[in-house]
Protein backbone atom coordinates (compact mmCIF):
# COMPACT_ATOMS: atom_id res chain seq x y z
CA UNK A 1 0.00 0.00 0.00
CA UNK A 2 2.82 2.25 -0.18
CA UNK A 3 1.46 4.17 -3.20
CA UNK A 4 -1.47 4.77 -1.70
CA UNK A 5 0.06 7.81 0.59
CA UNK A 6 1.59 9.39 -1.99
CA UNK A 7 -1.63 9.39 -3.91
CA UNK A 8 -3.93 10.90 -1.34
CA UNK A 9 -1.02 13.69 -0.77
CA UNK A 10 -0.85 14.33 -4.13
CA UNK A 11 -4.42 15.31 -4.41
CA UNK A 12 -4.89 17.03 -1.00
CA UNK A 13 -1.74 19.04 -2.61
CA UNK A 14 -3.43 19.87 -5.34
CA UNK A 15 -6.47 20.82 -4.05
CA UNK A 16 -5.04 23.62 -1.47
CA UNK A 17 -3.04 24.57 -4.27
CA UNK A 18 -6.27 24.57 -6.68
CA UNK A 19 -7.76 26.45 -3.37
CA UNK A 20 -5.13 28.91 -2.72
CA UNK A 21 -5.39 29.93 -6.46
CA UNK A 22 -9.13 30.04 -6.85
CA UNK A 23 -8.31 32.63 -4.04
CA UNK A 24 -6.16 34.36 -6.15
CA UNK A 25 -8.00 34.85 -8.86
CA UNK A 26 -10.09 38.19 -9.50
CA UNK A 27 -14.00 37.92 -9.33
CA UNK A 28 -13.45 35.16 -8.02
CA UNK A 29 -12.93 35.46 -3.97
CA UNK A 30 -14.97 31.74 -3.11
CA UNK A 31 -12.71 29.65 -1.50
CA UNK A 32 -14.49 26.25 -2.25
CA UNK A 33 -14.72 27.00 -6.07
CA UNK A 34 -10.79 27.90 -5.73
CA UNK A 35 -10.64 24.26 -4.25
CA UNK A 36 -13.28 22.18 -6.24
CA UNK A 37 -11.05 23.71 -9.26
CA UNK A 38 -7.68 22.71 -7.73
CA UNK A 39 -9.59 18.96 -6.80
CA UNK A 40 -10.52 18.45 -10.16
CA UNK A 41 -6.76 19.46 -11.78
CA UNK A 42 -5.31 17.29 -9.51
CA UNK A 43 -7.60 14.51 -10.55
CA UNK A 44 -7.40 15.59 -14.42
CA UNK A 45 -3.49 15.27 -13.87
CA UNK A 46 -3.56 11.34 -11.81
CA UNK A 47 -6.60 10.45 -14.59
CA UNK A 48 -3.65 11.53 -17.40
CA UNK A 49 -0.67 10.18 -15.94
CA UNK A 50 -2.89 6.68 -14.50
CA UNK A 51 -3.70 6.57 -18.91
CA UNK A 52 -0.04 6.77 -19.43
CA UNK A 53 1.12 4.19 -16.72
CA UNK A 54 -1.86 1.57 -17.98
CA UNK A 55 -1.09 1.84 -21.50
CA UNK A 56 2.83 0.93 -21.21
CA UNK A 57 1.80 -1.66 -18.64
CA UNK A 58 -0.85 -3.29 -20.87
CA UNK A 59 1.45 -2.81 -24.13
CA UNK A 60 3.93 -4.95 -22.15
CA UNK A 61 1.36 -7.37 -21.17
CA UNK A 62 0.10 -7.00 -25.08
CA UNK A 63 3.82 -8.30 -26.12
CA UNK A 64 5.75 -11.63 -25.31
CA UNK A 65 6.40 -10.31 -21.60
CA UNK A 66 9.86 -11.56 -21.87
CA UNK A 67 11.74 -8.41 -20.65
CA UNK A 68 10.85 -6.56 -17.31
CA UNK A 69 7.44 -4.83 -16.47
CA UNK A 70 7.08 -0.94 -16.31
CA UNK A 71 9.12 -0.12 -13.47
CA UNK A 72 7.11 2.87 -12.64
CA UNK A 73 6.80 4.43 -9.19
CA UNK A 74 3.64 3.90 -7.33
CA UNK A 75 0.53 2.12 -7.83
CA UNK A 76 1.47 1.27 -11.68
CA UNK A 77 5.06 0.33 -10.52
CA UNK A 78 3.49 -2.16 -7.97
CA UNK A 79 0.99 -3.70 -10.34
CA UNK A 80 3.45 -3.62 -13.29
CA UNK A 81 5.54 -5.52 -10.41
CA UNK A 82 2.78 -8.01 -8.91
CA UNK A 83 1.94 -9.30 -12.62
CA UNK A 84 5.19 -9.84 -14.01
CA UNK A 85 6.09 -11.83 -10.55
CA UNK A 86 2.69 -13.79 -10.87
CA UNK A 87 3.63 -14.45 -14.71
CA UNK A 88 7.26 -16.00 -14.10
CA UNK A 89 6.04 -18.26 -11.45
CA UNK A 90 3.17 -19.16 -13.78
CA UNK A 91 5.58 -20.35 -16.44
CA UNK A 92 8.53 -21.58 -14.09
CA UNK A 93 5.78 -23.96 -12.91
CA UNK A 94 4.47 -24.72 -16.63
CA UNK A 95 8.32 -24.97 -17.05
CA UNK A 96 8.36 -27.77 -14.06
CA UNK A 97 5.40 -29.57 -15.50
CA UNK A 98 6.61 -29.68 -19.25
CA UNK A 99 9.97 -31.13 -17.69
CA UNK A 100 8.34 -34.09 -15.74
CA UNK A 101 6.06 -34.61 -18.74
CA UNK A 102 9.11 -34.72 -21.16
CA UNK A 103 10.84 -36.98 -18.61
CA UNK A 104 7.47 -39.06 -18.21
CA UNK A 105 7.17 -39.33 -21.97
CA UNK A 106 11.20 -40.68 -21.88
CA UNK A 107 10.16 -43.51 -19.43
CA UNK A 108 7.28 -44.44 -21.35
CA UNK A 109 9.35 -44.25 -24.59
CA UNK A 110 12.06 -46.12 -22.92
CA UNK A 111 9.48 -48.96 -22.07
CA UNK A 112 9.98 -52.64 -23.36
CA UNK A 113 6.23 -52.35 -24.33
CA UNK A 114 4.71 -50.19 -26.80
CA UNK A 115 2.35 -48.07 -25.74
CA UNK A 116 -0.85 -45.96 -26.88
CA UNK A 117 -2.70 -43.56 -25.61
CA UNK A 118 -6.31 -43.26 -26.93
CA UNK A 119 -9.30 -40.64 -26.00
CA UNK A 120 -12.81 -41.73 -25.70
CA UNK A 121 -13.03 -41.26 -29.73
CA UNK A 122 -10.22 -44.44 -29.99
CA UNK A 123 -8.33 -41.39 -31.45
CA UNK A 124 -4.58 -41.81 -31.57
CA UNK A 125 -3.20 -38.79 -28.44
CA UNK A 126 -0.13 -39.99 -28.41
CA UNK A 127 2.05 -43.30 -29.11
CA UNK A 128 5.75 -44.39 -28.59
CA UNK A 129 7.61 -45.33 -31.43
CA UNK A 130 7.88 -48.90 -30.72
CA UNK A 131 3.63 -49.01 -30.87
CA UNK A 132 4.47 -47.04 -34.02
CA UNK A 133 6.99 -49.63 -35.17
CA UNK A 134 4.05 -52.54 -33.93
CA UNK A 135 1.22 -51.02 -35.75
CA UNK A 136 3.30 -49.48 -38.49
CA UNK A 137 1.99 -45.90 -37.42
CA UNK A 138 4.17 -42.37 -37.74
CA UNK A 139 3.54 -40.89 -34.12
CA UNK A 140 3.24 -37.35 -35.21
CA UNK A 141 1.18 -37.70 -38.49
CA UNK A 142 -1.34 -40.35 -37.41
CA UNK A 143 -2.25 -38.44 -34.68
CA UNK A 144 -5.62 -36.90 -33.90
CA UNK A 145 -6.38 -40.44 -36.46
CA UNK A 146 -9.02 -43.48 -35.13
CA UNK A 147 -6.89 -46.06 -34.96
CA UNK A 148 -9.29 -48.34 -36.16
CA UNK A 149 -9.04 -46.72 -39.41
CA UNK A 150 -5.22 -47.88 -39.46
CA UNK A 151 -4.57 -51.20 -37.21
CA UNK A 152 -7.28 -53.16 -39.06
CA UNK A 153 -6.14 -56.69 -37.71
CA UNK A 154 -10.06 -57.80 -37.26
CA UNK A 155 -9.36 -59.13 -33.91
CA UNK A 156 -7.86 -55.84 -32.68
CA UNK A 157 -10.90 -53.91 -34.33
CA UNK A 158 -13.18 -56.40 -32.40
CA UNK A 159 -11.52 -56.61 -29.25
CA UNK A 160 -11.72 -52.82 -29.29
CA UNK A 161 -15.18 -52.19 -30.08
CA UNK A 162 -16.39 -55.05 -27.58
CA UNK A 163 -14.64 -53.03 -24.86
CA UNK A 164 -13.78 -56.58 -22.34
CA UNK A 165 -10.25 -55.95 -21.44
CA UNK A 166 -10.05 -59.22 -19.32
CA UNK A 167 -7.15 -60.40 -21.64
CA UNK A 168 -4.73 -59.89 -24.01
CA UNK A 169 -5.12 -60.82 -27.71
CA UNK A 170 -2.73 -61.93 -30.17
CA UNK A 171 -2.10 -60.37 -33.37
CA UNK A 172 0.07 -60.57 -36.55
CA UNK A 173 1.87 -57.14 -37.06
CA UNK A 174 0.66 -55.05 -40.71
CA UNK A 175 4.09 -56.41 -42.45
CA UNK A 176 2.50 -59.96 -40.91
CA UNK A 177 6.47 -60.88 -40.21
CA UNK A 178 5.42 -60.64 -36.10
CA UNK A 179 3.15 -62.12 -33.46
CA UNK A 180 1.84 -58.82 -30.91
CA UNK A 181 0.48 -59.43 -28.05
CA UNK A 182 -1.85 -56.62 -27.42
CA UNK A 183 -3.66 -55.35 -24.66
CA UNK A 184 -6.40 -52.91 -23.67
CA UNK A 185 -6.92 -50.64 -20.16
CA UNK A 186 -9.49 -47.99 -19.73
CA UNK A 187 -8.85 -45.05 -17.83
CA UNK A 188 -9.96 -41.32 -17.23
CA UNK A 189 -12.87 -40.98 -18.70
CA UNK A 190 -13.42 -43.47 -21.77
CA UNK A 191 -9.41 -43.13 -22.76
CA UNK A 192 -7.66 -46.09 -23.36
CA UNK A 193 -4.50 -47.41 -23.27
CA UNK A 194 -3.11 -49.98 -25.40
CA UNK A 195 -0.50 -51.73 -24.84
CA UNK A 196 1.49 -54.21 -27.27
CA UNK A 197 4.61 -56.50 -26.87
CA UNK A 198 6.40 -58.70 -29.70
CA UNK A 199 6.49 -62.35 -28.45
CA UNK A 200 7.23 -63.62 -31.82
CA UNK A 201 10.57 -65.11 -30.17
CA UNK A 202 8.31 -66.62 -27.49
CA UNK A 203 6.14 -68.11 -29.65
CA UNK A 204 8.75 -69.53 -31.60
CA UNK A 205 10.40 -70.82 -28.36
CA UNK A 206 7.23 -71.72 -27.26
CA UNK A 207 6.88 -73.85 -30.70
CA UNK A 208 10.41 -75.67 -30.33
CA UNK A 209 9.59 -76.46 -26.37
CA UNK A 210 6.48 -78.20 -27.59
CA UNK A 211 8.23 -80.14 -30.96
CA UNK A 212 11.06 -81.03 -27.82
CA UNK A 213 8.29 -82.45 -25.87
CA UNK A 214 7.02 -84.19 -28.70
CA UNK A 215 9.79 -85.69 -29.78
CA UNK A 216 11.01 -86.73 -26.62
CA UNK A 217 7.91 -88.45 -26.28
CA UNK A 218 8.53 -90.73 -29.53
CA UNK A 219 11.59 -91.12 -29.13
CA UNK A 220 11.10 -92.69 -25.46
CA UNK A 221 7.86 -94.31 -26.44
CA UNK A 222 9.59 -96.61 -29.26
CA UNK A 223 11.84 -98.68 -27.49
CA UNK A 224 9.06 -98.58 -24.64
CA UNK A 225 6.66 -100.19 -26.69
CA UNK A 226 9.29 -102.83 -28.07
CA UNK A 227 10.19 -103.25 -24.06
CA UNK A 228 6.41 -103.73 -23.67
CA UNK A 229 5.98 -106.45 -26.41
CA UNK A 230 9.06 -108.46 -25.15
CA UNK A 231 7.58 -108.70 -21.80
CA UNK A 232 4.16 -109.58 -23.08
CA UNK A 233 5.87 -112.25 -25.30
CA UNK A 234 8.23 -114.04 -22.36
CA UNK A 235 4.89 -113.59 -19.97
CA UNK A 236 2.68 -115.47 -22.56
CA UNK A 237 5.16 -118.00 -24.57
CA UNK A 238 7.19 -121.06 -23.41
CA UNK A 239 10.82 -119.94 -24.82
CA UNK A 240 13.02 -122.45 -25.38
CA UNK A 241 16.42 -121.44 -23.08
CA UNK A 242 18.29 -119.44 -26.08
CA UNK A 243 14.99 -117.94 -27.39
CA UNK A 244 14.95 -116.32 -23.93
CA UNK A 245 18.67 -115.01 -23.79
CA UNK A 246 18.06 -113.61 -27.26
CA UNK A 247 15.11 -111.55 -25.98
CA UNK A 248 17.04 -110.75 -22.89
CA UNK A 249 19.97 -109.20 -25.30
CA UNK A 250 17.00 -107.16 -27.11
CA UNK A 251 15.99 -105.32 -23.85
CA UNK A 252 18.67 -104.93 -23.08
CA UNK A 253 19.52 -102.90 -26.30
CA UNK A 254 16.07 -100.97 -25.14
CA UNK A 255 16.87 -100.17 -22.43
CA UNK A 256 20.38 -99.45 -23.16
CA UNK A 257 18.64 -97.06 -26.07
CA UNK A 258 16.56 -95.95 -23.22
CA UNK A 259 19.08 -94.96 -20.88
CA UNK A 260 21.22 -92.94 -23.34
CA UNK A 261 18.55 -90.60 -24.30
CA UNK A 262 18.10 -89.99 -21.13
CA UNK A 263 21.69 -89.40 -20.69
CA UNK A 264 22.21 -86.83 -23.44
CA UNK A 265 18.88 -85.23 -22.17
CA UNK A 266 20.17 -84.77 -18.61
CA UNK A 267 23.47 -83.36 -20.58
CA UNK A 268 21.58 -80.85 -22.84
CA UNK A 269 19.36 -79.82 -19.43
CA UNK A 270 22.87 -79.31 -17.42
CA UNK A 271 24.41 -77.26 -20.17
CA UNK A 272 21.59 -75.13 -20.55
CA UNK A 273 20.62 -74.60 -17.26
CA UNK A 274 24.20 -74.26 -15.82
CA UNK A 275 26.16 -70.74 -16.00
CA UNK A 276 29.34 -70.87 -19.06
CA UNK A 277 32.58 -72.30 -17.84
CA UNK A 278 34.89 -69.51 -16.78
CA UNK A 279 38.05 -68.79 -18.34
CA UNK A 280 40.79 -69.61 -15.60
CA UNK A 281 40.73 -73.23 -15.56
CA UNK A 282 42.49 -74.62 -17.86
CA UNK A 283 42.00 -78.34 -18.90
CA UNK A 284 45.32 -80.06 -20.56
CA UNK A 285 43.86 -81.66 -23.98
CA UNK A 286 46.29 -84.54 -23.53
CA UNK A 287 44.43 -87.15 -21.26
CA UNK A 288 40.80 -85.89 -22.71
CA UNK A 289 42.18 -87.00 -26.18
CA UNK A 290 43.35 -90.15 -24.05
CA UNK A 291 40.57 -91.03 -22.55
CA UNK A 292 38.66 -90.46 -26.13
CA UNK A 293 40.68 -92.84 -28.01
CA UNK A 294 40.08 -95.62 -25.42
CA UNK A 295 36.03 -95.34 -26.07
CA UNK A 296 37.28 -94.87 -30.30
CA UNK A 297 38.81 -98.14 -29.80
CA UNK A 298 36.15 -99.91 -27.75
CA UNK A 299 33.68 -98.56 -30.46
CA UNK A 300 35.40 -99.39 -33.28
CA UNK A 301 36.27 -102.76 -32.41
CA UNK A 302 39.40 -102.65 -34.96
CA UNK A 303 37.45 -101.74 -37.67
CA UNK A 304 38.49 -98.18 -38.50
CA UNK A 305 42.38 -96.85 -38.60
CA UNK A 306 42.23 -93.68 -35.79
CA UNK A 307 44.97 -91.17 -35.69
CA UNK A 308 45.67 -89.25 -32.45
CA UNK A 309 47.58 -86.08 -32.47
CA UNK A 310 50.14 -85.52 -29.83
CA UNK A 311 49.15 -82.16 -27.86
CA UNK A 312 51.69 -82.30 -25.21
CA UNK A 313 51.20 -78.39 -24.04
CA UNK A 314 47.98 -77.88 -25.44
CA UNK A 315 45.36 -76.34 -22.64
CA UNK A 316 41.96 -75.27 -23.56
CA UNK A 317 40.19 -72.96 -20.81
CA UNK A 318 36.69 -74.12 -19.58
CA UNK A 319 35.02 -77.16 -18.25
CA UNK A 320 36.81 -80.64 -18.85
CA UNK A 321 33.54 -82.53 -18.73
CA UNK A 322 32.24 -80.61 -21.16
CA UNK A 323 34.79 -80.49 -23.48
CA UNK A 324 35.34 -84.43 -23.28
CA UNK A 325 31.58 -84.97 -23.83
CA UNK A 326 32.19 -82.59 -26.73
CA UNK A 327 35.42 -84.53 -28.29
CA UNK A 328 33.65 -88.48 -27.86
CA UNK A 329 30.66 -87.32 -29.36
CA UNK A 330 32.37 -86.45 -32.41
CA UNK A 331 34.47 -89.11 -32.43
CA UNK A 332 31.59 -91.72 -31.26
CA UNK A 333 30.39 -89.94 -34.54
CA UNK A 334 32.92 -90.86 -36.47
CA UNK A 335 33.08 -94.19 -35.77
CA UNK A 336 29.30 -95.32 -36.40
CA UNK A 337 28.82 -93.73 -39.31
CA UNK A 338 32.56 -94.67 -41.14
CA UNK A 339 32.32 -98.35 -42.72
CA UNK A 340 34.82 -100.92 -41.95
CA UNK A 341 37.99 -100.21 -43.21
CA UNK A 342 37.76 -96.08 -42.86
CA UNK A 343 39.95 -93.80 -41.14
CA UNK A 344 39.44 -91.10 -38.58
CA UNK A 345 41.81 -88.41 -37.74
CA UNK A 346 42.13 -86.19 -35.58
CA UNK A 347 44.31 -82.67 -35.40
CA UNK A 348 45.07 -79.85 -33.31
CA UNK A 349 46.45 -76.76 -34.59
CA UNK A 350 47.14 -73.92 -33.64
CA UNK A 351 45.77 -70.62 -36.00
CA UNK A 352 47.44 -67.36 -36.84
CA UNK A 353 45.07 -64.98 -34.35
CA UNK A 354 45.44 -67.52 -31.72
CA UNK A 355 42.28 -69.91 -32.03
CA UNK A 356 42.49 -73.22 -30.98
CA UNK A 357 40.87 -75.93 -33.83
CA UNK A 358 40.60 -79.65 -32.85
CA UNK A 359 39.15 -81.34 -35.95
CA UNK A 360 37.83 -84.78 -36.06
CA UNK A 361 37.73 -86.13 -40.15
CA UNK A 362 36.92 -89.16 -41.35
CA UNK A 363 36.36 -91.30 -44.58
CA UNK A 364 32.59 -91.89 -44.58
CA UNK A 365 29.77 -91.27 -46.15
CA UNK A 366 29.63 -87.47 -46.35
CA UNK A 367 26.96 -85.37 -45.47
CA UNK A 368 24.33 -83.42 -48.59
CA UNK A 369 24.66 -79.97 -48.56
CA UNK A 370 21.23 -79.56 -47.78
CA UNK A 371 20.92 -81.42 -44.42
CA UNK A 372 24.54 -79.41 -42.94
CA UNK A 373 22.40 -76.34 -41.44
CA UNK A 374 20.14 -78.87 -39.50
CA UNK A 375 22.45 -81.27 -38.32
CA UNK A 376 22.77 -79.59 -34.79
CA UNK A 377 19.24 -79.05 -34.70
CA UNK A 378 17.77 -81.45 -31.40
CA UNK A 379 16.88 -84.88 -32.80
CA UNK A 380 17.75 -83.92 -36.34
CA UNK A 381 19.00 -87.15 -38.29
CA UNK A 382 20.29 -87.47 -41.77
CA UNK A 383 19.49 -91.64 -42.10
CA UNK A 384 17.27 -91.82 -38.96
CA UNK A 385 17.28 -95.57 -38.85
CA UNK A 386 20.91 -95.79 -39.14
CA UNK A 387 21.19 -93.34 -36.73
CA UNK A 388 19.33 -95.17 -34.31
CA UNK A 389 20.23 -98.56 -35.49
CA UNK A 390 24.09 -97.42 -34.19
CA UNK A 391 22.88 -96.18 -31.15
CA UNK A 392 22.23 -91.97 -32.04
CA UNK A 393 19.98 -90.38 -29.69
CA UNK A 394 20.04 -87.33 -32.68
CA UNK A 395 21.17 -85.19 -29.55
CA UNK A 396 24.74 -85.47 -29.77
CA UNK A 397 25.64 -82.56 -32.37
CA UNK A 398 23.32 -80.23 -30.56
CA UNK A 399 25.46 -81.14 -27.21
CA UNK A 400 28.20 -80.53 -28.91
CA UNK A 401 27.48 -77.23 -30.18
CA UNK A 402 25.68 -76.24 -27.22
CA UNK A 403 29.81 -76.80 -25.56
CA UNK A 404 32.14 -75.41 -27.64
CA UNK A 405 29.23 -71.91 -27.78
CA UNK A 406 29.46 -72.16 -24.08
CA UNK A 407 33.46 -71.90 -24.39
CA UNK A 408 33.18 -68.87 -26.52
CA UNK A 409 33.79 -70.74 -30.25
CA UNK A 410 31.49 -72.58 -33.19
CA UNK A 411 31.33 -75.89 -34.40
CA UNK A 412 32.15 -76.02 -38.04
CA UNK A 413 31.12 -78.73 -40.45
CA UNK A 414 32.35 -79.52 -43.75
CA UNK A 415 31.46 -82.59 -45.59
CA UNK A 416 30.92 -83.70 -49.19
CA UNK A 417 28.41 -86.89 -50.07
CA UNK A 418 30.76 -89.51 -50.86
CA UNK A 419 34.43 -87.41 -49.56
CA UNK A 420 33.71 -88.28 -45.37
CA UNK A 421 33.34 -85.35 -43.52
CA UNK A 422 35.29 -83.25 -40.71
CA UNK A 423 33.79 -81.73 -37.36
CA UNK A 424 35.75 -79.19 -36.03
CA UNK A 425 35.60 -76.89 -32.44
CA UNK A 426 37.22 -73.99 -32.67
CA UNK A 427 38.27 -71.97 -29.72
CA UNK A 428 38.53 -68.65 -29.60
CA UNK A 429 42.55 -67.97 -28.37
CA UNK A 430 41.49 -66.23 -24.91
CA UNK A 431 40.92 -70.01 -24.26
CA UNK A 432 43.98 -71.72 -25.62
CA UNK A 433 47.35 -71.81 -24.66
CA UNK A 434 50.44 -74.21 -24.60
CA UNK A 435 51.05 -73.72 -28.17
CA UNK A 436 52.77 -71.23 -30.08
CA UNK A 437 50.35 -69.82 -33.25
CA UNK A 438 51.40 -71.15 -36.57
CA UNK A 439 52.85 -69.05 -38.82
CA UNK A 440 50.85 -69.50 -42.13
CA UNK A 441 53.78 -68.42 -44.42
CA UNK A 442 56.21 -71.06 -43.31
CA UNK A 443 55.59 -74.78 -44.59
CA UNK A 444 53.37 -76.88 -42.04
CA UNK A 445 55.78 -79.40 -40.37
CA UNK A 446 54.71 -82.60 -40.93
CA UNK A 447 52.13 -83.99 -38.09
CA UNK A 448 53.57 -87.17 -35.92
CA UNK A 449 50.40 -89.65 -35.41
CA UNK A 450 49.80 -92.02 -33.51
CA UNK A 451 47.72 -94.84 -34.77
CA UNK A 452 46.01 -96.87 -32.59
CA UNK A 453 45.74 -100.69 -33.65
P1 LIG B 1 22.90 -89.08 -33.83
O1 LIG B 1 22.75 -89.54 -32.45
O2 LIG B 1 21.76 -89.45 -34.72
O3 LIG B 1 24.22 -89.42 -34.40
P2 LIG B 1 23.90 -86.40 -33.91
O4 LIG B 1 23.29 -85.13 -33.44
O5 LIG B 1 25.18 -86.80 -33.31
O6 LIG B 1 22.78 -87.49 -33.73
O7 LIG B 1 24.09 -86.27 -35.46
C1 LIG B 1 23.04 -85.80 -36.26
C2 LIG B 1 23.08 -86.46 -37.63
O8 LIG B 1 24.23 -86.02 -38.32
C3 LIG B 1 23.22 -87.95 -37.57
O9 LIG B 1 21.96 -88.56 -37.49
C4 LIG B 1 23.91 -88.30 -38.86
O10 LIG B 1 22.97 -88.42 -39.88
C5 LIG B 1 24.74 -87.05 -39.15
N1 LIG B 1 26.18 -87.26 -38.80
C6 LIG B 1 26.78 -86.90 -37.67
N2 LIG B 1 28.10 -87.18 -37.71
C7 LIG B 1 28.32 -87.75 -38.92
C8 LIG B 1 29.49 -88.28 -39.57
N3 LIG B 1 30.69 -88.27 -38.99
N4 LIG B 1 29.32 -88.76 -40.82
C9 LIG B 1 28.13 -88.76 -41.42
N5 LIG B 1 26.99 -88.29 -40.85
C10 LIG B 1 27.09 -87.79 -39.62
Amino acid sequence: MTWLLPRILAAAIATLVGGVIGLLIPGHSVPLFGALLGFVFALGVIAVRDTLHGYRLIEWLRGSQEGQAPRDAGLWGELGYRIERAIRLRERTVDTERERLTQFLSAIEASPNGVMLLDAGDQIDWCNSLAADHFGLDPQRDRRQRVTNLVRAPAFVAYLQAGLFTAAIQIRDPRGQRTLSVFVRSYGEGQRLVLSQDITERERSDGMRRDFVANVSHEIRTPLTVLAGFIETMANLPLTEVERKRVLVLMTQQADRMGTLVSDLLTLAQLEGSPRPTADRWVPLAPLLAQVAVDAKLLSGGRHTLAFPEVLEAQIAGASNELLSAITNLVTNAVRYTPAGGRIELSWRVQADGAGELSVADTGPGIAREHLPRLTERFYRVDGSRSRDTGGTGLGLSIVKHVVQRHGGELDIQSEVGQGSTFSLVFPAVRVRGAAPEAPALPMPAREERALP
